[in-house]
């Protein structure tokens, strides 16, 4: 008899929330964690007061109410919404693309009229057929001022690939309304939680055995033999060793300054959206729990500067590149992983997908529908 039925490796949202699933239903699980925090990317850090969020932004939607309802009973969310600015080239545009950004574009001042433009500049370009690359899709979509104000220079620090070379559905997260509405998201629930997400995660590992600083192959054999089941949330590749080969990620460094003024530039999230500025865009994370103006309540603020960097060995995997190459290498590490019988993937790396959180607590709901009734 093992003294666990599970042990899940990593402690980032899927992890957390399959452990809390799993003490729900009776089982015992031992959480190991690498890093010396739990909560993987949307760890925060208390600095001159302000939660940081160390691994980059990170703002919660979703229009799935389980979801919301679920994050909700642990702790509260406040009702931030994200609305973005983009900075082209010293001049400032609303983002996601809407009636504001067409106005700063063109001077447009109706619906009817931004259409019209849009199809104007749509015509500039001639694309047929489905859009084979990001490229495509965006002059499809916005037609070529945005493409190449907004999208091009942004795109290509952010992921050191050509428009070309990515594939067209990276940018249809990004929502295009013909309303003056600055939300850059189309979820019905929105927010961060209040006090930050640790709170959210201590509360899901309550209860649960849990291990920092322990990387599972290090120990993988006697780590192994605890548990009746694992659960990895780590990279696949790694997973395998890289038998078949290694998988890219994108990874960002972020460049911390502490500055002794209390509002830096008005708001969380600047976009620098032309290729000579270096960085990809800056946040300052005090905008994420401010109502009104209480943000010169503290007369410091904390801001990150993003640069997009290519994986390499001791760095942090973030983004899966799903190319056409990578996608073909994870699924043949998938049909290996669909082979084993006593170990479940989940999660961003684990799954190779570019998850937001609500869909990674989806996946986690599913996997503890599917097998903690057994
Ligand atoms: P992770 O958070 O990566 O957790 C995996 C954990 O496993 C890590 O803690 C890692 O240290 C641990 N681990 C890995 N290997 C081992 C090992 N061998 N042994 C022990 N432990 C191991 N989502 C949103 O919804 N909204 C946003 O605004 C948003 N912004 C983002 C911004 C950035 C810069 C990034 C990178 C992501 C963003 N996301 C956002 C996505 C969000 O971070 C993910 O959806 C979520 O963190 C995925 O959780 P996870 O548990 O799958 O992975
Ligand atoms: N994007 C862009 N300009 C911007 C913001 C985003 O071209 O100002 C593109 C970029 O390709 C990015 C994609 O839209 O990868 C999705 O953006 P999102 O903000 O969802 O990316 P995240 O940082 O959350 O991964």
């Amino acid at each position: 008899m093992k003294p666990y039925n599970y042990l899940i490796i990593g402690s980032g949202i899927f992890g957390a929330t399959f452990a809390y699933l799993a003490k729900q239903s009776g089982k015992r699980s031992l959480v190991i964690e690498k890093r010396p925090h739990f909560g993987g990317n949307v760890y925060c850090e208390s600095i001159e007061d302000i939660n940081v969020h160390k691994y980059g932004a990170h703002i919660f939607h979703t229009s799935n109410k389980e979801v919301w309802d679920f994050v909700n009973h642990f702790v509260e969310f406040n009702r931030y919404t994200n609305c973005p600015v983009a900075n082209y080239k010293g001049r400032l545009y609303n983002l996601p693309f809407n009636m504001n950004t067409f106005y700063q574009m063109w001077g447009v001042t109706t619906p009817d009229e931004a259409m019209r433009k849009i199809e104007e500049q749509k015509a500039l370009v001639s694309i047929h057929g489905e859009p084979r690359n990001l490229e495509e899709q965006a002059l499809r979509l916005v037609g070529k001022d945005i493409y190449e104000a907004l999208i091009k220079g942004y795109t290509e620090k952010q992921w050191g690939r050509l428009c070309t070379e990515l594939p067209a559905f990276i940018i249809r997260r990004l929502p295009l309304r013909f309303v003056f509405d600055n939300n850059y998201f189309n979820d019905a629930y929105q927010g961060i939680p209040i006090g930050g997400y640790n709170r959210l995660v201590n509360a899901l590992l309550e209860g649960v055995d849990a291990r920092l600083n322990t990387d599972f192959f290090a120990h993988r054999e006697e780590l192994s033999s605890l548990a009746e089941t694992i659960v990895y949330t780590g990279p696949i590749d790694e997973f395998y060793d890289y038998r078949l080969g290694r998988l890219q990620y994108r990874t960002v460094h972020f460049e911390q300054e502490i500055l002794d003024i209390p509002n830096y530039q008005g708001n969380a999230v600047v976009n620098f959206t032309d290729r000579e500025v270096p960085y990809t865009r800056i946040i300052e994370h005090k905008h994420f729990e401010r109502f009104g103006n209480t943000v010169y309540d503290n007369p410091k603020t904390v801001i990150y500067k993003e640069y997009s960097v290519e994986f390499k060995d001791g760095m942090e995997p973030y983004y899966p590149v799903n190319d056409e190459k990578n996608t073909a290498l994870y699924n043949q590490y998938k049909a290996m992983a669909d082979q084993e019988e006593n170990v479940y993937f989940g999660g961003r790396l684990a799954e190779y997908k570019y998850y937001d959180m609500a869909p990674t607590i989806e996946r986690a709901m599913e996997l503890a529908k599917k097998v903690l009734k057994e």
